[in-house]
């Protein structure tokens, strides 16, 4: 398959990453399988996180590497945003994949405020991955998060050589929001949510019989040529087959094209929170992207979520605290019913507490 450069990182990553969000829900053999499809395929990056099915995803990914750590490049996580905690993730990162280093970690998520506080004050997260860095158990440091502003705090740092973004036909903000400032600072870029996390798939516009294809979904990320690589989420030899068999293939998008797709994008109900942050700040101080990403976390991955409940917990206001000012819902550019959810996610998350 074809590579090409991660920005700064120097990396040569091919076009289409393996995702390893959604192996928690597969069988272990089924996960396996399908990561060794990938690197047969010239797939030569996989993604993972200690969130990913609380180390499943990392354990399974470990099985692989156990033969074949040097056709690939590591990428994990963690949403500690605290030095010991950032500490002991890296470590329990390295101990549950089977490997020396990894060779990309990042922060999760950084979509708070607090969080950005947090993982950049003197006793925070990005001290303990300079350490892990120094000490060779990590080769980069990059980042992950939803909330533009802060995205674009966190390039400004100067501290990370890559960072994983949101870009699909219906949610295209990183091309303003994040690709001229990374390109100025040369900070490479890939990207996650491709399918919506599987929602786009649900959705047709009004009065239209028609949904979004895998085929066109990655041919549109593909073909812009400021993402050197697209993770792809795949729970199956067979979807990352197809997956890779589409960037082998595809041919750009033509100006026509990408006008059509672009309105199609524009129609789509869309109907996922994807982390915009255009209903913040709340009156009530309730973290509303936050709470949402939980939602569809648990949602969307069908499998037992055990740190759900633990991060509900974390949140101090909840839709106990709404005020029904309605200026959340009338601000969200995905019209979603947001106290609705909100009520929904204290169904599922707060009786397990
Ligand atoms: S309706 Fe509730 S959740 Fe939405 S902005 Fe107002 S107080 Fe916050
Ligand atoms: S609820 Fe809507 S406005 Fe708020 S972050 Fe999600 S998509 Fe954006």
């Amino acid at each position: 398959m074809e590579t090409r450069r991660l920005g700064k990182t120097e990396l040569q990553v091919s076009r289409i990453g393996f995702g390893g969000m959604t192996i928690p829900g597969v069988s272990k053999e089924q996960a396996v399988a399908t990561v060794h499809k990938a690197l047969d395929l010239g797939i030569n990056f996989i993604d993972t996180a200690r969130a990913y099915g609380n180390g499943d995803s990392e354990a399974k990914i470990g099985e692989v590497m156990r033969t074949r750590r040097d056709e690939c490049y590591l990428s994990s996580r963690s949403p500690k945003m605290d030095y010991q905690g950032m500490q002991a993730a890296i470590d329990e990162s390295l101990r549950t994949l089977g490997v020396d280093y990894i060779d990309l970690y990042e922060p999760h998520d950084v979509s708070r405020t607090d969080m950005y506080e947090r993982l950049m004050s003197e006793d925070g997260a990005l001290k303990a991955l300079h350490e892990a860095k120094q000490a060779g158990k990590i080769r980069l440091i990059g980042v992950t998060g939803h909330n533009w502003g802060l995205m674009q705090k966190l390039l400004q740092s100067g501290e990370f050589d890559a960072a994983l973004v949101t870009y699909n036909i219906a949610n295209r903000e990183a091309e303003t929001e994040v690709i001229p400032l990374a390109k100025q600072l040369d900070v490479g870029l890939f990207v996650m949510k491709v399918f919506g996390n599987s929602r786009l798939f649900e959705l047709s516009p009004p009065d239209e019989n028609r949904k979004p294809t895998v085929d066109e979904c990655l041919r549109f990320a593909l073909s812009n040529p400021d993402f050197p690589m697209i993770l792809t989420g795949v729970k199956s030899p067979e979807e990352i087959e197809q997956n890779v068999s589409i960037a082998n293939t595809y041919a750009p998008l033509t100006e026509a094209e990408q006008k059509a797709i672009r309105q199609f994008g524009d129609r789509l109900g869309r109907g996922y929170c994807y982390g915009c942050n255009y209903c913040m700040p709340c009156p009530a101080e309730i973290h509303i992207p936050g709470i949402l990403q939980l939602l569809e976390y648990q949602k969307r991955i069908n499998w037992e979520w055990p740190q759900g409940p633990e991060r509900y917990a974390e949140f101090d206001k909840t839709i106990d605290d709404c005020l029904d000012c309605e200026q959340c819902e009338e601000a969200c550019p995905q019209n979603l019913p947001i106290r609705e959810l909100l009520h929904e996610a204290k169904e599922k998350f707060s009786q397990a507490v």
